[in-house]
């Protein structure tokens, strides 16, 4: 089912002292999900991923705007009639009922023609526990098990009524990190294999990039880029993006441009004819940095750390907005980084620079 938001916008009224302004979590929200990807919602917390979430699956009523699930405009039409599967952070199941039975339970008020039949409820209800791999556990109560056999179960749940739209808002944040590893793939695995349409809310770069097939970021309730997640990361369009995507972070300087030149402090990094002179940010990768030919930036070495297959070169320099400048390099490089300083050179394509005072990009 392929989902459209149109100029979908949420304004959350004043409410008391403490938040006397209203609230604009969503702000003009304009995009297409096609039928069956995965979206990966990214952003920081407080920026309206879940009140985007809940826009689309009819629990908040959004301020002006519309959504359309296919051609049918769902904008006014109530979550119990849109057809989507929820998956909270905490799982959410109820506590006394057995695995089997919070399961069947958004089967069992089906009322007229939909009514089920105990059997066709346990049939389903076995079928969407096999697909996440808990059809062993039907028996137990929720407290018998695992943190991420519990979300499993939540998933289970939200994909028994073939759900035209599946929306998971942070659902691996309560699990340790080999289980968020480890569920992360299975619902990737679950989404190809049913192929429903789901939107994936996370705070967590490496989760999204890992298992979307678009990612979405977003800040301040605003769409700063919708792409895939190699380009959101080797192409940002804007600082903000450049920032929140990688780790180590991407390392930011106050850079100028002069008569065609990069300049880092005194010394030239790149010539980039095209731009016109002024003060810019530059934003360079950890593994856009180079130890071999050509150093353009002097920096002064505080430590090395091994890593095994890399190293990361810990440096300082006056004009970093960064406490440190991190550069991750091959470890076959290691016996040239020593004494105070390191020179490096540096990949064009790993460098970005933006504009002072709206942090776009500007290309060259
Ligand atoms: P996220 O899920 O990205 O952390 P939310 O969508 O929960 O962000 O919240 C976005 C913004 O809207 C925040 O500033 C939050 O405080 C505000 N907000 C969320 N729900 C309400 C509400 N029911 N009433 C007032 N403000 C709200
Ligand atoms: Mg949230």
């Amino acid at each position: 089912m392929k989902v459209a938001l149109q100029n979908l916008t949420k304004i959350f009224p004043s409410r008391n002292k403490k938040q006397p302004k209203p609230v604009v979590a969503v702000n003009d929200f304009t995009f297409d999900i096609p039928d069956g990807t995965l979206i990966g919602l990214l952003g920081p917390s407080g920026c309206g991923k879940s009140t985007v979430l809940n826009l689309i699956s009819g629990l908040l009523k959004p301020t002006s705007g519309k959504i359309f699930f296919g051609d049918d405009d769902v904008t006014n039409l109530p979550p119990e009639n849109r057809g989507v599967g929820l998956v909270f952070q905490n799982y959410a199941l109820y506590p006394h009922l057995t695995v089997k039975k919070n399961i069947t339970f958004p089967l069992e008020n089906l009322k007229g023609k939909d009514k089920l039949t105990k059997e066709q409820m346990d049939q389903m209800a076995l079928e969407a526990a096999k697909l996440v791999q808990i059809d062993m556990l039907m028996d137990r109560k929720p407290s018998e098990l695992s943190g991420g056999q519990q979300q499993r179960v939540a998933i289970a749940r939200a994909l028994v009524k073939n759900p035209k739209v599946l929306l998971l808002d942070e659902p691996l944040s309560n699990l340790d990190a080999r289980l968020r590893l480890q569920t992360r793939e299975e619902i990737r695995r679950i989404q190809r294999s049913t192929g429903v349409t789901t939107i994936f809310v996370t705070h967590d770069q490496e989760e999204a990039m890992s298992i979307s097939d678009l990612i979405v970021v977003m800040k301040d309730g605003e769409i700063h880029q919708i792409d895939k997640p190699q380009n959101v990361y080797d192409d940002p369009v804007d600082l903000f993006v450049a920032k929140f995507l990688g780790t180590p972070p991407i390392n930011v300087f106050d850079g100028r441009v002069e008569n065609g030149k990069l300049f880092i402090g005194d010394e030239a990094v790149l010539d980039i004819p095209s731009v016109p002179n002024g003060n810019v940010d530059v934003a360079i990768r950890p593994e856009g940095f180079t130890l071999d030919e050509n150093p353009v930036l002097t920096c002064d070495l505080s430590r090395v750390e091994v890593m095994g297959r890399d190293i990361s070169v810990v440096a300082t320099h006056n004009n970093s907005q960064n406490p440190v400048v991190r550069a991750i390099i091959d470890s076959d490089n290691l016996s040239s980084v020593n004494g105070t300083k390191v020179k490096f050179g540096v990949k064009p394509n790993k460098v970005f620079i933006f504009e002072k005072e709206t942090g776009k990009r500007i290309r060259f």
